[in-house]
């Protein structure tokens, strides 16, 4: 007897509640209501989107039923339902809403009444179905032999129709493109019977425009070679491969990517790129459109809602072999994966901050393993957490030791900023800067400020006030006169001396760029001095004006934060400043170190990538501390090792788990009353499940009050995952917080803000 269809089902729904529902499937629906599909079903008073899961649990007994299926066919595949459950489980968030943060956005429907005049005058309240987008079509046209006794039309209707003669068909858009606005001569050539029209479904396509030149693999280096050998041979086992690709910006690890992409893709298999930044977007898919001639999707936040939907659904129907996109793109619905690359897999970027918090890096790697994938984790400056795992054989270590261009790493000088009394520029740097100027060429001074924590540091030894408990710095707070730490609530009054060296010049640290720039003129006052930062780049096209003007050689000296550290070529630069390599190295965050040693070897990557050698100079109050000795000596494996002892000895990642518990609102007693409760009751639950975590807090945030809320924070640790996970699901599953009081959970947090 075939199995009839199911006349329950288990519905997920995109709602802040941790369950699933179920509802009653009405005969008339009954075929359509499959997995995968999305319904319109009843939900309190309002009707809703909801995903069908599969069949639901006939025990329940007033099931209110579905309105209605809205796919013809399913949204989602089984793997990719197995997949999104995982996500759910780990990040401890409904699975409703992951599925929404998995779909593109506008595809959710939602019921909203509105007043409407009735026929008589009167107000009746009527309600609509929003959201959802239209499918967008254009007309294309194809030429047909003439009518008997219809000549051909002079002008531009005999130009037009020329055109279409010599070719299958062609859209509006391109006869537009070519002749003009045309309407009327279309219109007239149709009426005569020369040319059909039909409107065809087509997707809105960025790169629709563009022309891409075709070009050819390079011949690899023995670096390479060596590395897609063993890419190749891992896919072709169809196994789950991780591996690292560790080398330096302008190594080739691109150009190892697209080979290791076309092997894969001449395997019949398909591929997915997560690149960290919408910025670096363009440069990226132009090589790839150049380089492959197969569908290429592209997902990123900067698209429109249309245009996200058109390439979402070009990919769910196998029209796209290569997806490319930021981090969300780890939901692409890709079949038959066979590689997955994560570029620059060190970006804090691939960490969703709202909503599920997922980490597209780690999500890689899970995928990976479900779709039996090659994943590929590719950076200059890899992640202490990637290290290790390479170092347990978790991961497999390819190696580019050396630029393609074999150019030579810059000279790097590390000047001692101690008893300086916090001047910004110390003679080498201010020398070298009139130097590069008086001889012409381009100068970076780079900041590595965050500008919201303020802690204590000596001008005269470097001494800096850090957690007994927990190794990371201590924040100041005026209002209280006191230096706190934010993983555990541990604090001291502020010294009026260094507790270091007993020096008086003990003050808090912090230099924007508003004030380099201003010293900068003061020292030089004829060099055209630029600077980038969140204030000058905030207007659209800020960001590429500044860029633009050191690339045409109108801007001497250059004055920027994070943000030029990251991707941008600079060809004429031959000098970099890091004014004070301190600043990331004293956020109250354990990664402190591993931020500070990523940053400073990007920032020296921008040295010398023209054909002068470079120069960099780098001023710091901490110059024996190893982040910056091994990022100015380009040692990494240096590096790697010290942390990693750092990080086994105070219990950090990667040997303990982290969970933070953020807490937020309105009104501050409220809130802190609320994070007291949560705390207890985790100290409950710990000893009644004898638990193994360590409950750290509750704290006040390092910002503690944004956009006018309260922010509370409790940090988890512990020895193992499974230990993590027990914990914080007993705690969601029996906390119950004042509504005024919004709690968020974040698994393997990344920034502890
Ligand atoms: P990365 O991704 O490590 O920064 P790329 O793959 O972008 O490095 O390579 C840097 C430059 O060298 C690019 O212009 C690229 O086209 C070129 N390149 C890469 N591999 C080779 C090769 N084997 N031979 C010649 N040029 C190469
Ligand atoms: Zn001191
Ligand atoms: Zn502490």
């Amino acid at each position: 007897m075939p199995a009839s269809p199911p006349t329950i089902i288990e519905v997920a729904i995109p709602v802040r509640i941790d369950q699933t529902f179920t509802y009653r499937v009405p005969e008339r629906l009954a075929v359509q209501a499959s997995a995968g599909k999305r319904v319109l079903v009843p939900f309190g008073r309002r009707k809703v989107t909801g995903y069908v899961l599969g069949p639901g649990d006939a025990a329940a007994a007033e099931l209110k039923e579905i309105i209605e299926v809205l796919d013809a066919e399913p949204l989602i595949t089984p793997a990719e339902l197995a997949f999104l459950r995982w996500v759910a489980a780990y990040y401890l968030f409904p699975l409703g809403e992951v599925l929404k943060t998995a779909l593109p956005a506008g595809i959710n429907l939602t019921s909203r009444k509105r007043q409407v005049a009735a026929a008589d005058g009167s107000s009746v309240t009527e309600e609509v179905l929003a959201g959802g987008k239209r499918v967008k079509t254009e007309l294309f046209y194809r030429s047909l032999s003439a009518p008997a006794g219809v000549t051909q039309p002079r002008g531009r209707g005999g130009e037009i129709l020329t055109f279409l003669g010599g070719m299958e068909e062609a859209p509006a858009h391109l006869i537009r493109q070519r002749f003009g606005p045309c309407a009327p001569q279309l219109k007239r050539l149709r009426e005569l019977g020369l040319v059909t029209a039909a409107a065809r479904e087509v997707y809105r396509d960025p790169f629709r425009e563009e022309v891409f030149e075709h070009d050819t693999p390079h011949i690899l280096n023995d670096d390479q070679a060596a590395a897609l050998a063993r890419l190749v041979a891992a896919g072709d086992t169809a196994a789950f491969a991780p591996f690292l690709l560790h080398g330096v910006t302008g190594s080739g690890k691109t150009e190892v990517y697209l080979q290791a992409i076309a092997h894969v893709l001449s395997r019949g298999k398909t591929a997915l790129v997560l690149v960290p930044e919408i910025a670096l977007t363009p440069q990226l898919v132009r090589r790839f459109k150049r380089r492959f001639r197969c569908g290429i999707a592209v997902l990123h936040s900067g698209l429109s809602d249309g245009e996200r939907f058109d390439e979402w659904r070009r990919i769910r129907r196998g029209e796209a072999e290569i997806v490319i996109g930021a981090r969300s793109a780890i939901f692409a619905p890709l079949e038959r994966l066979g590689i997955i690359v994560v570029d620059e897999e060190h970006e804090g970027s691939y960490k969703q901050s709202e909503g599920v918090r997922y980490h597209a890096r780690d999500l890689a790697l899970v995928r990976g393993k479900m779709d039996k994938a090659v994943v590929l984790l590719g950076s200059a400056t890899p992640l202490v957490t990637s290290f290790h795992a390479v170092r347990e054989g978790r991961l497999g270590y390819l190696e580019l030791p050396r630029r393609v261009r074999d150019l030579p790493m810059p000279a790097v000088e590390l000047v001692d900023a101690r008893g300086k009394r916090g001047e910004t520029f110390l003679p080498p740097l201010a020398a070298a800067l009139a130097e590069n100027l008086a001889v012409g060429g381009q100068s970076l001074l780079f900041l590595n400020r965050r500008g919201f924590a303020t802690y204590l540091v000596c001008q005269e030894c470097g001494f800096v006030l850090r957690c007994p408990n927990c190794a990371v710095t201590l924040t100041y707070h005026r209002r209280r006169e006191r230096h706190f730490c934010h993983y555990c609530d541990y604090s001291i009054p502020a010294p009026s001396v260094c507790p270091g060296c007993e020096s008086p010049s003990i003050g808090l640290l912090g230099r924007g760029t508003e004030r380099v720039e201003e010293e900068v003129w003061e020292l030089l006052p004829e060099a055209r001095v630029s600077r980038m930062d969140r204030d000058t780049t905030s207007g659209k096209g800020g960001h590429a004006r500044i860029l633009r003007g050191v690339a045409e050689g109108r801007i001497d000296i250059l004055i920027g934060t994070q943000m030029i550290a990251k991707g941008h070529d600079f060809p004429g630069v031959t000098l970099v400043g890091v004014v004070s390599a301190d600043a990331t190295l004293n956020i109250p965050d354990f990664r402190s170190a591993e931020r500070t040693f990523q940053l400073i070897t990007q920032v020296l990557g921008r040295a010398g990538r023209g054909d002068a050698a470079g120069r960099v100079i780098v001023q710091s109050l901490a110059p024996d501390h190893y982040a910056i000795r091994h990022a100015v000596s380009h040692d990494v494996a240096g590096f790697y090792a010290e942390e990693l002892a750092f990080r086994r000895e105070t219990g950090y990642p990667p040997f303990a788990f982290l969970a933070a518990l953020h807490l937020s609102g309105t009104n501050g007693a409220v809130v802190e009353q609320g994070a007291e409760q949560a705390a207890r009751l985790l100290q409950q639950l710990k000893g009644r499940l004898r638990s193994r975590v360590e409950i750290l807090g509750p704290v006040t945030s390092p910002l503690g009050k944004l956009r006018g809320r309260f922010r509370w924070q409790i940090l988890l640790k512990a020895p193992a995952r499974s230990d993590l996970h027990r914990l914080v699901s007993a705690f969601r599953g029996a906390i119950d917080l004042p509504a005024q009081v919004r709690l968020v959970i974040d698994i393997d947090p990344v920034e502890m803000m």
